[in-house]
């Protein structure tokens, strides 16, 4: 089978639904903490499961030899290598045919603090000698559109990041890429640095929202304690503020801007275009 981790997660329901386009849904497999969550899976004919990361017993299911599995990277930072750890063992313990496994851009060059799991992660695997590819994943364009409710009500952007770039795809272009090398031939072993077309600024980000919105809106630069206390006050927990002023370093560094024009091969047509994906979100708010 196809198997998907975090199936029902945000990037992992544009997995399925991809997959579903192109392979029978009995082909595909969910592995999935929350049967309810995963009903409409389950109702699309796609199997399902049952497994937490957390209780490395309930994933002796979780995979077959011969599976092609994606390991989405599970979404708390901190608990993530001894999860990502057991999902390891058990891939290899099933003797899977492929292991994916949603990384970040730059890998072992990511130098940030949210990038540490994911190394680590990627070394598990190289260690496990288990076929397998690294998507190697930048910024989701969504990490930005989903928060534009503050943009518009301050007239601001407000970051640390200088004038970084941010080179960023939508998750639905992500998801298509992950289904393309689950469904494809060729890609063990490869390595694989995904990331939108085109690389802009905050200030065009800015620009972009004001395009869309009618109103004016402001690219303001502050210094990373600054960004941080506003965070907070804004209600992120201050452990988490620090990983995001992080981020935003980081990519004043230029470290998320990289254009390799992988994702676009993979997925056999651009990336969707920032403007598109704002004027979605401005729909929304
Ligand atoms: P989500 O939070 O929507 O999905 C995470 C998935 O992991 C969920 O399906 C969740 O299950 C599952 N999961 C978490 N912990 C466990 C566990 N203990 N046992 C079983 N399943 C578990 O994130 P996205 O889909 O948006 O993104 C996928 C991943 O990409 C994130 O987890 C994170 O690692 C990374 N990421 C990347 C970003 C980027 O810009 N590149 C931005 C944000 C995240 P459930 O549905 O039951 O909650």
């Amino acid at each position: 089978s196809i198997v998907v981790t975090g199936a029902t997660g945000e990037l992992g329901r544009l997995v399925v639904e991809r997959l579903l386009a192109t392979v029978p849904a009995e082909s595909v497999a969910a592995v999935v903490r929350d049967k309810e969550k995963a009903a409409p899976l389950a109702a699309r004919g796609v199997e399902l499961r049952i497994a937490d990361y957390d209780r490395p017993e309930t994933l002796t299911g979780a995979f077959r030899a011969g599976d092609r599995v994606l390991l989405i990277s599970a979404n708390e930072v901190g608990r993530r290598v001894p999860q990502h750890s057991a999902l390891i063992d058990a891939a290899k313990a099933a003797g899977v045919a492929q292991l994916a496994y949603t990384g970040v851009l730059g890998g072992p060059d990511a130098d940030f603090r949210l990038a540490d799991e994911h190394k680590v992660t990627e070394q598990l695997i190289l260690d496990s000698g288990l076929p397998h590819t690294f998507l190697r994943n930048g910024w989701y364009t969504e990490n930005y559109t989903a928060n534009l409710a503050p943009v518009l009500e301050h007239g601001a952007v407000v970051a640390n990041a200088g004038d970084g770039r941010v080179a960023s795809a939508t998750r639905a272009d992500y998801a298509d890429a992950a289904a393309a090398v689950l469904t494809g031939e060729g890609h063990l072993g490869a390595v694989y640095e995904l990331s939108g077309d085109v690389a802009w600024s905050l200030a065009e980000y800015a620009a972009v929202v004001a395009a869309a919105t009618g109103k004016e809106i402001a690219y303001r630069n502050v210094p990373a304690s600054v960004h941080q206390e506003i965070l907070v006050g804004a209600g992120v927990p201050g452990p988490f503020a620090a990983i995001l002023v992080d981020v935003d370093e980081a990519i004043a560094r230029g470290l998320l801007a990289g254009t390799s024009g992988d994702l676009a091969r993979l997925i056999g047509r651009p990336t969707t275009p920032l403007a598109e994906t704002v004027a979605a979100a401005v729909a929304t708010v």
